[in-house]
């Protein structure tokens, strides 16, 4: 067998479709695994990396006095299989194969991951042969001539691609552990630091410091509008900018008519056709067009598997001479922009642009096949078509621009203004995404004397630097050689995950920049972009076989240890030095109950809260939502009543909310609740607040004693009031409980709002689960509701009220189930099934049965029904099916409801009775009528 082994999934699918030609694919799924198999060969796909890099056991504790942060630089590594499944098919197959290919992305990310499968394949099979396919492009061309021509795995790019994982795990690793134990901070607080992520992190603060020192300068820009032929020209003064106020307004002020023209020079410019695309020029063109650097990587993957473009991840802007550029041409050509195509084919350049950057991998981004916006989404069609529209502009004309200037002169001051005519529209005709604005100017001679109709004297300040975009992160990070074309967007990505960094232009946050000043005073070498640089440099040596993976990692282990030795020396100053400063960040104010410092606190789980410093002496507290709602952090905003800094709720993808002052949303929160205490007047209200009392749980907690002393009241009014928060604050929770049913079961739509629902519902009268089990589905339309999502909400409603009130009969959770199981919802259903029934439906012993029925009448407080002893059951059965056509069945239902002998069943509301055994009620007239006359026929014959 031959088997094939791509790098992920979907291109092993369209690897194997292409190769299989004419014949039948087959696709077998083995433990969620799919393979494609036809003929004898097979074609698996890998999730990338299969295996993953770590240490060997015994390093998992970070406090080990043994294996301290610095032992992590000499530790052992292991493989360890991260793909379960995949590892095991794979080896499956490879047992059984002849010959194994491996078709891995061709790149030293896709090498390794081929190596990695070539280790796999070798512990299992050892003399199995193993070649590799390597293509740019999954398109049947492209993949048939890899796999005619297959080569060997290239072991010298798979080793750089290993010592560049080793050496960033042990970077990572052990410098992230150091810095989050000297700071204190564990679980997801942990600080992390990188090889390629910390260089870059200390661009984007150096950045904004350079931004918070810049002190604008003032500068003047003169101009002035003349009118030729009925239409109104601006010109600027020659001086460009005027630092001097004095000159420019010199120069203004001498500024007179006549307008002399006095040189007109015409010229035309070429304007070239753009270079092909390498990764960051893609970058750079779809961040234009509003996708981020990470979203428009993962788009341009999706379109290479899928064989619309070639591989994205590439440096190359020169097209090989391999590439057949006609058959590009070719395949695109029943692509939506067809008539692009056959425009680019009657008036294509000779030789198509090249950009500065040749390498020997991979060409550069370039459309392989035709895809549809229906086949594929809007947004990967708009990468699409870049792309498409990029590889057509490269083959295009350049564009010609006939561009005039012309210069003038007023009273000695020297003006000009300049026009541009697009001659030839060259690459502009298929290429949209790069402006070509045109400025028309009449026709001027020199000589000419004009009009002048207004002089423009401008103030102006210069600008501070701008922050960094991500795709302009990207190009400085490829320009300082920091990470590759495969890592810099994930770099980003990780540092925005980690809070380091936040917003689009990036700038970093206080932890971010308290982490990287602190590096930055203390092992600069972890900062700064040049020991990173060297170990890419180390890359290519290896890749080109001039030094071995070990010898490379070696010499950054003893750089590591070198900034070790500066880091431990200062483990101390480092750790207070960050715990300072960012603890610091979530300092609110004075704590107005005993004047120690109010803080925000991140508990474990997703609670945090505002508590005071003096804890447990002071128990001043201000909840706050669960972090789902957001990361609180403060603002530079105070509140001027409390002098406590602004809290904001921080959510990744959502609009932050504002909660203000946090104690002014305190108390305005819990004001209602508050007045809802019977005894709270607004005397009482005023004491309370007085006293740093806002809530009605606080007084639910308190010691009567203690609000005797903190709101002077009597001991009995203390009590009472004690008694009545108690009361209050059940009912609130019976509300939250209520809400947050509604927001487990009503499902989130546009324009619904729970808080408007609920309000709505309150007015009707429905606060709680009771409330709403018992509403009608008229009242739940009215909230805003649909018919049928209002039953099905009613219906849920019950269940869940009844089996609360069920759960607080006692009944016991064993029972309780069965009890459910034969549709029992609530305690009101044993009064009104009664024993018998119960017993029937549950087969339970009608002791038990009797016991249950008890408890559920207690609970409602209502009497409970005699047990009937079973002779006088035997006997009333017996009468009942006497009956003329009542069956055994029907007498089964009557007992079931109590009606258990000739007098009951004459007696008995047929109505009710139909309701209560499902019998039909006419019948049950009809069965009374026919017993009524039996029993006065008995009493005649007597
Ligand atoms: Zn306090
Ligand atoms: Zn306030």
């Amino acid at each position: 067998m031959h088997l094939i082994v791509a790098e992920k999934n979907i291109s092993a699918h369209r690897i194997a479709q292409i190769l299989a030609g004419s014949h039948k694919l087959a696709e077998k799924k083995d433990a969620g695994v799919s393979t494609y198999s036809f003929d004898d060969t097979t074609t698996v796909g890998l999730r990338g990396h299969v295996v993953e890099v770590d240490f060997e056991p015994g390093y998992e504790n970070w406090r080990s006095e043994t294996y301290t942060p610095r032992s992590l630089i000499d530790a052992k590594t292991i493989k360890v299989p991260t793909e379960k499944k995949i590892v095991a098919l794979l080896q499956k197959l490879a047992r059984h194969a002849d010959r194994v290919t491996i078709a891995t992305d061709f790149d030293t990310e896709g090498e390794l991951i081929g190596k990695e499968a070539y280790e796999l394949v070798r512990a299992v099979n050892k003399n199995v042969k193993i070649d590799r396919a390597r293509f740019s492009a999954i398109t049947p061309q492209e993949i048939r001539s890899a796999f005619a021509n297959t080569t060997d795995l290239d072991f010298a790019l798979a080793e750089a691609g290993e010592a560049r994982q080793s050496i960033d795990l042990m970077w990572g690793a052990s410098l992230t552990r150091f810095i989050s134990l000297a700071a204190k901070r564990g679980g997801n607080n942990i600080l992390s630091v990188g090889r390629v992520q910390s260089p870059t992190l200390s661009m984007i603060v150096d950045r904004e410091k350079e931004i918070e020192k810049f002190v604008p300068e003032k500068y003047w820009q003169l101009g002035l509008v003349t009118e030729k032929s009925g239409e109104l020209i601006e010109a600027r003064h020659t001086n460009g900018r005027f630092k001097d106020q004095n000159a420019a307004e010199l120069a203004r002020d001498r500024t007179r008519e006549p307008l002399i023209v006095t040189e007109v020079r015409e010229g035309t410019k070429q304007d070239r056709s753009p270079s092909p695309f390498d990764t960051t020029t893609y970058i750079v063109a779809a961040a234009r067009l509003g996708f981020s650097a990470a979203n428009a990587m993962r788009i341009a993957e999706e379109l290479y598997m899928n064989g619309y473009i070639s591989y994205p991840r590439t440096d190359n802007t020169v097209y090989p001479a391999s590439l057949d550029l006609n058959g590009v041409l070719a395949a695109i050509r029943n692509s939506p922009f067809k008539k692009e195509v056959e425009w680019i084919l009657a008036h294509r350049r000779p030789e198509p642009t090249r950009g500065k950057k040749s390498s020997t991998d991979h060409p550069p981004i370039y459309p392989t096949g035709v895809a549809t916006k229906e086949g594929i989404g809007e947004d990967a069609f708009r990468i699409y078509e870049l792309v498409l529209r990029r590889f057509l502009a490269t083959l295009a004309p350049d564009a010609l621009w006939q561009t005039l200037k012309v210069n003038f002169d007023a009273g000695g001051e020297t003006y000009t203004v300049t026009g541009g005519l697009l001659l030839e529209p060259g690459w502009h005709a298929v290429y949209p995404f790069s402006e070509a604005k045109e400025t028309i100017l009449p026709v001027f001679v020199t000589g000419e004397k004009l009009p002048i109709r207004k002089v423009n004297l401008d103030e102006k300040e210069t600008l501070p630097p701008a922050r960094y975009t991500q795709s302009k992160l990207i190009q400085r990070m490829e320009e300082l050689g920091l990470g590759t074309k495969s890592t810099r967007h994930e770099v980003i990505a990780r540092l925005v995950s980690r809070k380091y960094i936040e917003g689009n232009p990036l700038r970093p946050t206080l932890v971010g920049r308290v982490v990287t000043e602190s590096l930055e005073q203390n092992a600069d070498a972890i900062t700064k972009p040049d020991m990173t640089q060297m170990i890419e440099s180390h890359m290519q040596q290896i890749k080109q076989s001039e030094r071995t993976r070990d010898d490379v990692i070696a010499e950054s282990r003893s750089m590591l240890h070198k900034a070790f030795d500066q880091l431990e020396a200062n483990e101390q100053v480092i750790g207070d030095d960050i715990r300072n400063r960012t603890a610091e960040e979530l300092t609110l104010g004075r704590c107005p109950a005993c004047g120690g410092t109010l803080a925000i606190k991140h508990m474990r789980g997703s609670t945090q809260f505002i508590g005071c410093s003096r804890y447990p002496e002071c128990t001043f507290n201000i909840g706050l939502p669960v972090t789902q709602w957001g990361w609180a952090v403060r603002t530079d905003d105070i509140c001027d009543k409390h002098h406590l800094h602004f809290v904001r709720l921080v959510r990744k993808g959502a609009r932050p909310w504002d909660i203000g002052c946090p104690l002014c949303h305190h108390i305005s929160s819990n004001a209602e609740s508050l007045t809802e205490i019977p005894s709270m007047d607004e005397a009482l209200l005023e004491k309370a607040r007085a006293r740093h009392i806002y809530t009605v749980a606080e007084i639910a907690r308190s010691e009567p004693e203690s609000l005797v002393k903190s709101l002077d009241l009597s001991p009995e009014k203390a009590q009472k009031l004690k008694g009545e928060a108690e009361a209050v604050l059940e009912k609130l929770r019976r509300r939250s409980e209520c809400r947050k049913f509604m927001r487990n079961h009503l499902i989130p739509r546009k324009g619904r709002s729970y808080a408007k629902i609920m309000d709505t519902l309150r007015q009707a009268g429905v606060t709680d689960l009771a409330g709403l089990s018992r509403a009608s589905p008229a009242t739940l339309q009215q909230a805003g509701i649909g018919e049928s999502e209002a039953r099905d909400l009613l219906a849920e409603a019950r269940i869940t009220y009844n089996g609360q009130l069920l759960r607080e009969t006692g009944i016991p959770a064993v029972s309780l189930k069965k009890y459910l199981a034969a549709g029992v919802t609530g305690p009101e259903d044993f009064v009104a099934l009664g024993p018998e029934k119960l017993a029937q439906l549950t087969g339970m012993s009608s002791g038990t049965v009797n016991r249950h029925v008890a408890l559920a009448c207690g609970y409602l407080h209502r009497p409970v029904p005699v047990a009937l002893p079973k002779a006088k059951i035997a006997k009333g059965r017996k009468e009942l099916l006497s009956v003329r056509g009542l069956v055994t069945t029907t007498a089964d239902k009557l007992i079931a409801a109590g009606v258990i002998s000739g007098d009951l069943l004459v007696a008995a509301d047929a109505k009710k009775l139909a309701a209560a055994t499902g019998i039909d009620e006419e019948k049950i007239r009809a069965y009374q009528a026919l017993m009524k006359k039996k029993m006065e026929n008995a009493i005649i014959r007597i």
